[in-house]
């Protein structure tokens, strides 16, 4: 319903496309919000669709007898932004223990990958569930259900507190073992430490296949930081500057506190796979380090996340790492990746079939002519490098109406608007691929932005 409302407002003359971005914002409400997701809800009647037809993809997938067992660690480091890993390139040495890596020639892929949206509820589910913002069902088919099919034991241990935060705790199917921050009262909920102190009493591999995925906060702003982990120069915790300051040396200040957050995550990650390892789970596994989606530093003023879909909002790392057996190559992705391409990668690397409802790609084998999706509240768009030499970044403000188009390879940090340069077929090709796409808003967020009540 909801996507059959915005298709014919997004299907309307350009001229009707004004400031106030009406009638558009109208349809942003959902009846009733059935999938609650921190910015965004799924309303109640797409709700029970999506969970109906998921349902029979459930039913209708058969576990594969050629499957590789190989372990699984699955480490989604919160807020991270690929362009601030040296891993990357980046200048300062935020990610020592990663480039340890590289050079050791374990890393099977390393790229950046387009998130779903900027905020943690739809970044872990879009993960998970290889599903776009506008498509997630109540109970999604998971990588971990379809590798706990497979016989896999599954644990999760995650910092944070995922009990209490949209459901997201119970997103994942049946599990073998499951803890997050609001399990323990030992640590401050964000403290990446209560993350190694549950692995480390953990008993050693008893042979069945295994898949772990953690959750870190040392690179979130209201993550814990360590005593012993060094500065990059004069931090400050930015979580208060949501929406700006005047402050000129904020922008130097939250940089310096967000890359030791980082470099603190490449520690804990070394923790993690060193604890791995002694325990005998890494003698054929495979590793993956990706974010829940990325953070504004200041960057046009903005601080944080769930507010923006700038590239630094955006985009995060993927990387694929192997341990033990012989390591193929390293696979190079194509241009366009997006969050959702993870789990299909993770179980095409397994031999492993894939859900057919699952909207991501394996990147073992690419695909030309791509396009994948991005919503943080009323910004939608998309990522299209269907146009030769060009890798267009498009989104709308569905409340004001304002367009924003950015060719990525000759702009990759967003100067030069090209809206007014882009044929109108191209544009309204766009609009029509978006209007499937849209999630709608939750309440308080349609009530900031000032949209009208809902009949
Ligand atoms: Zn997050």
């Amino acid at each position: 319903l909801i996507a059959i409302a915005v298709l014919s407002a997004i299907g309307l003359p350009d001229h009707l496309w004004g400031n106030k971005g009406e009638p558009v914002s109208l349809s942003l409400f959902p009846d009733q919000a059935n999938t609650a997701m921190q910015s965004h809800a799924i309303g109640v009647f797409l709700a029970a669709k999506l969970d109906r037809e998921e349902e029979l993809v459930r039913r209708a997938y058969k576990p594969a007898d050629t499957a590789n067992h190989k372990n699984v660690v699955l480490i989604v480091v919160d807020a991270l932004r690929a362009d601030h890993l040296s891993l990357f390139g980046y200048s300062r040495r935020t990610s020592p223990y990663l480039e340890a890596l590289a050079s050791a020639k374990a890393v099977r892929l390393a790229t950046s990958a387009a998130a779903v949206c900027n905020e943690s509820s739809c970044g872990l589910r879009a993960i998970a569930s290889s599903r776009y913002l506008d498509k997630q069902a109540t109970r999604p088919i998971t990588v971990q259900e379809a590798l706990k099919l497979h016989g896999y034991s599954v644990h999760l241990m995650f910092s944070g507190d995922h009990t209490n935060f949209y459901g997201l705790s119970d997103i994942y199917g049946e599990v073998d073992s499951y803890f997050d921050g609001a399990s323990q009262k030992e640590r401050y909920l964000n403290d990446d430490r209560l993350v190694t102190d549950r692995l480390s009493g953990m008993g050693s591999w008893d042979g069945k296949p295994t898949v772990f995925q953690f959750h870190l906060m040392s690179s979130h702003a209201l993550g814990a930081r360590f005593e012993d982990t060094p500065p990059f120069g004069p931090g400050a915790n930015y979580t208060a500057l949501r929406w700006g300051t005047k402050d000129l040396e904020a922008p130097a200040h939250a940089t310096n506190y967000y890359d030791r957050g980082i470099l603190q995550a490449d520690r804990v990650i070394a923790n993690i796979l060193d604890i791995l390892k002694q325990k005998g789970y890494l003698k054929e596994a495979l590793v993956v380090v990706t974010g829940d989606h990325g953070e504004s530093l200041g960057e046009r003023g903005l601080y944080s996340h769930t507010h923006s879909v700038w590239e630094e909002s955006l985009r995060v790392p993927f990387v694929m790492l192997q341990f033990g057996g012989v390591l193929k190559n390293q696979m190079h992705a194509g241009p366009v990746v997006s969050q959702v391409d993870i789990a299909p990668t993770l179980l095409h690397e397994l031999h492993l079939p894939i859900p057919s409802s699952w909207e991501g790609i394996a990147l073992q084998r690419p695909m030309v002519g791509r396009v994948v999706y991005f919503q943080q509240a009323q910004f939608i768009g998309l990522v299209d490098e269907r146009n030769i030499g060009r890798l267009y970044k498009h989104w709308l403000d569905l409340r004001t109406g304002d367009e924003f188009t950015f060719d990525l390879n000759v702009d990759p940090h967003e100067r030069n608007n090209l809206s007014a340069q882009i044929p109108q077929p191209l544009k309204r090709e766009w609009q029509q691929l978006l209007a499937n796409r849209s999630a709608a808003l939750a309440p308080e967020v349609a009530a900031r932005l000032g949209a009208p009540a809902v009949p």
